[in-house]
């Protein structure tokens, strides 16, 4: 008798597995399974992805780090509580599987964090005093154990963590040789607890995603990194609202040749993610990334304003308002307003299942580097300077006829 094949099955390694982004994803996915919750928001349910070996969501184990103490199963009750967002009765029906996570998520890091997150940290954490070589080891045993002990084919690794501070430019950023040193050196001075993170995944070979603005995630000398081990990386900063709708909306003023003179951003949220924006430090790695769509898609200097406030009432409901002031014919100006109200966490998580099916497939058709076909999720594409939506979803589509 012919042997049954085992389907292969793929891993979902998540850094900041108990977030707010992370409870819904994680919840969604079983739901999803459980056929419980349609599969809205998933671009790899399309027909266009049919060809590409994603991994079927049956396949996915999710497991990974974080800092806090607490449960999934208590951070959806949360979420619920605050926003609605997560149906409670369904939300019992998957209770087993949520403690089936917990059992997988490893206490992270905090090094070179920043006072705002390292204050969100459990004691434990706060009590690691190993070196920065044995942190990276500690990290990268979790991942293989994860890969060992769920007989998985291959693990993709996703920073969803608090956004830290920016870190200024140094050698270490640069130079793989430079960053290696350091960390053998045990010098954290220009590296944060991201940096870490990626290493530890590239070593243990496996595809990274970096959903964060944290800008000592994917450092070029943390992408020579991923090149030599061979695997596929990509980011920076899901797209998700206010800059998902800019970079649909401002292509238009550029083909029909109307001239934006200003376009201001005013968003508010109130959730965790917000609470660590308020802090100055950390909001500057966000501002920095919303921040460079429209003149880059454009193509000219403007005035622009993005501005972050955090509003406690909110919660996840992230609401934004952009007013944009443009001149057309006979130098008359006009104006466009518009209001976004999505919820955070509900618009991201389908995309970071998006990316880790993609990503996966892409490991498992040999590709290595960065993958420049998923710009479309990103403020920040990395190696890609096209803004335009509309023209990072052809580089998509393109992909996706030439692999399949
Ligand atoms: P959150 O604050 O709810 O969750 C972050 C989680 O990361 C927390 O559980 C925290 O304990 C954990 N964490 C912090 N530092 C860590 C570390 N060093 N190691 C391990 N875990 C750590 O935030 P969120 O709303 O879930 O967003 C997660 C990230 O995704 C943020 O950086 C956010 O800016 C980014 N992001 C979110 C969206 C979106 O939700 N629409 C879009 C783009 C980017």
């Amino acid at each position: 008798m012919p042997s049954k094949k085992r389907p292969s099955r793929t891993g979902l390694w998540l850094v900041g597995a108990r977030g707010g982004l992370a409870t819904t994803l994680i919840v969604g996915l079983h739901l999803m399974r459980r056929g419980l919750v349609s599969r809205n928001g998933l671009m790899t349910e399309g027909p266009e992805v049919s060809g590409l070996p994603v991994p079927a969501l049956d396949d996915l184990v999710v497991g990974g780090h974080d800092i806090r103490q607490s449960t999934v199963f208590d951070s959806a009750v949360e979420i619920y509580n605050e926003t609605r967002t997560i149906p409670y009765d369904k939300l019992l029906l998957v209770r087993d599987e949520l403690s089936e996570v917990d059992g997988r998520i490893r206490l992270g890091t905090v090094t070179n964090c920043g006072a705002a997150i390292t204050k969100l940290a459990s004691r434990r954490v706060g009590a690691d005093t190993r070196s920065l070589r044995a942190v990276v080891t500690r990290i990268r045993k979790d991942i293989e154990e994860f890969r060992a002990s769920n007989a998985l084919d291959q693990v993709v690794v996703v920073n969803l963590a608090s956004t830290e501070p920016p870190i200024a430019k140094a050698p270490e950023h640069t130079d793989l040789a430079a960053l290696r040193a350091a960390v053998a050196r045990n010098e954290p001075k220009h590296l944060r607890a991201s940096t870490l993170y990626t290493m530890a995944a590239f070593e243990a070979g496996c595809a990274y995603v970096n959903f964060t603005p944290s800008n000592a995630a994917l450092t070029p000398a943390l992408q020579q990194l991923g090149r030599e081990s061979g695997v596929p990386f990509v980011g920076s900063d899901g797209k998700t609202g206010e800059t998902l709708v800019k970079s649909a909306l401002a292509p238009m003023f550029k083909y029909r040749h109307l001239k934006v003179l200003s376009w201001q951003g005013y968003n508010m949220l109130g959730d965790r993610d917000g609470q660590i924006l308020a802090d100055p430090e950390n909001k500057a790695s966000k501002l920095k990334t919303k921040d460079s769509v429209l003149s880059s898609i454009l193509g000219y200097p403007l005035h622009t304003h993005v501005a972050i406030d955090y509003v406690r009432s909110l919660s996840d409901l992230k609401t934004a308002w952009d007013f944009i002031h443009f001149e057309g014919f006979l130098d008359y100006k006009m104006s466009l307003q518009f209001t976004w109200q999505g919820c955070d966490a509900i618009l991201a998580a389908p995309l970071v299942i998006d990316l880790a099916r993609f990503s996966a497939a892409a490991r498992r058709r040999g590709e290595s580097g960065p993958m420049s076909h998923l710009a479309c999720f990103f403020k920040s594409p990395l190696g890609v300077d096209e803004q335009d939506l509309h023209f990072q979803f052809h580089m998509l589509l393109e992909y996706l006829r030439s692999a399949t």
